[in-house]
């Protein structure tokens, strides 16, 4: 409307109206229309126009202004549900993470563990090679060996709370995708866990209870596999050499020499190690498992841990140290089944590992799992679902994706793309496509290149 009335005030003008514009009305000029009109009409005429824009003007001013008030009012609305839904999240939060535990009236709560009396995981099972070999025989559709590889269960978990921040949950989902990817391309079970199986040992000596449950659970399986949620694959093509480690019952990384020589604390990692599912785990798991149970135990164990490991700070007993304290103490019993092994990075540690990723890929490939090109990056200390790590946060979640994406990089490859770089989300393409894909399956699927490269084939 304003529009309209300011091409009638122009119609009106002086150099307008000589100009020979064509009307509808038979090409009669414009100009000889208005200029037949009277004096006093013409006045009248410019008085309406006049008029008419300030009537358009004062309603294009009322537009305006319901149009700001409701824009107004819709963010004030959605500012409302917003801040609900941030109320809600953080009450469904603090539920959450409170222990409270409503009581189940069918189910009275468990008895409370005596710290004067050893922990156990459960009732002393003594012959469970027997058992599970005979449950084997009857069940012919559950081999332990596939085409000749033995079965393997990944076992991975976390905290049944949510991370202190969303960036923690975050990377754990990163960190679960990425297993997930690795644990497919290679015929892998996997297990994600987020229950305290025993209350007792919660935090990193839940693992315990849950490996044991997990072996008697699934005679099946042969090697139960415990990764850490911080520990990733980062060589999507090498596969644990199985056949190296028939006569073993345990595969943990470490180095010999700072276990028995050094009595060091990190001599061993427990981050990611393989138990065969035999009498001889469950039986290691009953001693390792006394130093674990929360409170007066756990802080006395510890007290005992950092006196007799190297290096070792003043904390609590934790699953490792406690490990590499039985190995020592106990070497004649345990350790002519455990493969402490250092050929490959079945755990490597992210601090030299993560700045080097640019290098390996310009001068390696993946497949060879050791210091060229690292099987696992474990982060260590880095704890991003906590609140309190060992290192800044920063450097941590920037390592993490480095790790992450130089992973992701080795999957996206069979499906034509990549990272733009190694902390980018965004992908690219890298191939265009094709009308014969399976040139490239044959290619690049690295299911190909693992079965060349794997001791584990039978
Ligand atoms: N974890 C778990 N449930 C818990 C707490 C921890 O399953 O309630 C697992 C989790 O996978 C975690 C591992 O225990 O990665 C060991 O802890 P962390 O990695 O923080 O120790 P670090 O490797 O830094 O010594
Ligand atoms: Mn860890």
């Amino acid at each position: 409307m304003g529009q309209e009335s300011f091409t009638a005030q122009k119609r009106g003008g002086g150099a307008a109206a000589t100009l020979p514009t064509t009307t509808p009305n038979g090409g009669r000029p414009a100009r000889s229309a208005s200029s037949l009109l009277p004096r006093g009409r013409q006045i009248h005429k410019t008085f309406n126009n006049i008029k008419i824009t300030i009537l358009c003007g004062f309603v294009t001013i009322l537009v305006l202004r319901g149009t700001i008030g409701l824009g107004n009012l819709v963010s004030s609305e959605s500012d409302a549900v917003n801040q609900h839904l941030i109320e809600e999240t953080n009450r469904l939060l603090d539920e959450i993470r409170s222990d409270k535990d409503p009581d189940d009236p069918d189910n009275p709560s468990e008895p409370e563990y005596n710290p004067n009396v050893t922990y156990t995981l459960g009732p002393k099972i003594t012959n469970w090679d027997q058992e599970r070999k005979s449950w084997l025989d009857r069940n012919p559709d559950f081999p332990n060996y596939v085409n000749g590889k033995a079965r393997i269960l990944l076992v991975t978990g976390s905290p049944p709370n949510p991370c202190d921040n969303a960036i923690g949950d975050h990377y754990l989902l990163k960190a679960i995708k990425n297993k997930i990817d690795y644990c497919r391309l290679h015929g892998i079970e996997i297990v994600y866990n987020m229950a305290h199986l025993d209350k007792e040992l919660a935090g990193y000596w839940a693992k315990l209870p849950l490996i044991r449950r997990l072996m008697l659970s699934h005679p099946e399986v042969e090697w139960i596999w415990w990764m850490d949620s911080d520990a990733l694959f980062t060589d999507m093509v090498f596969e644990v050499p199985l056949k190296k480690y028939d006569g073993y019952n345990m595969v943990i990384h470490g180095y010999p020499d700072l276990l028995f020589d050094q009595k060091s604390w990190i001599a061993v990692n427990t981050g990611s190690f393989l138990f065969r599912n035999c009498q001889w785990s469950l039986d290691l798991l009953d001693v390792w498992a006394p130093m674990g149970p929360k409170g007066p135990v756990r802080d006395e164990a510890g007290r005992v841990l950092t006196a007799n490991l190297k290096g070792r700070p003043a904390f609590e007993a934790d699953d490792q140290s406690a490990l590499i304290y039985l190995f020592i103490s106990q070497r004649n019993v345990w350790m002519d089944k455990v493969f402490v092994e250092n050929a490959y990075f079945l755990h490597g540690y992210w601090a030299g590992l993560v700045d080097r990723y640019e290098e390996m890929i310009e001068k390696y490939h993946p497949g060879l799992g050791d210091e060229r090109w690292p099987f696992v990056t474990h982060f260590v200390g880095c704890k991003p679902c906590g609140s309190y790590g060992d290192y800044p946060v920063e450097k941590c979640l920037r390592s993490m994706e480095r790790a992450f994406n130089f992973a992701d990089n080795q999957v996206l490859k069979l499906y034509g793309f990549r990272h733009r770089g190694l902390v980018s989300p965004k992908i690219k393409r890298i191939r265009n496509e094709t009308v014969t894909p399976l040139e490239f399956v044959d290619q690049l699927d690295i299911r190909h290149s693992a079965q060349g490269s794997s001791g584990s084939q039978s």
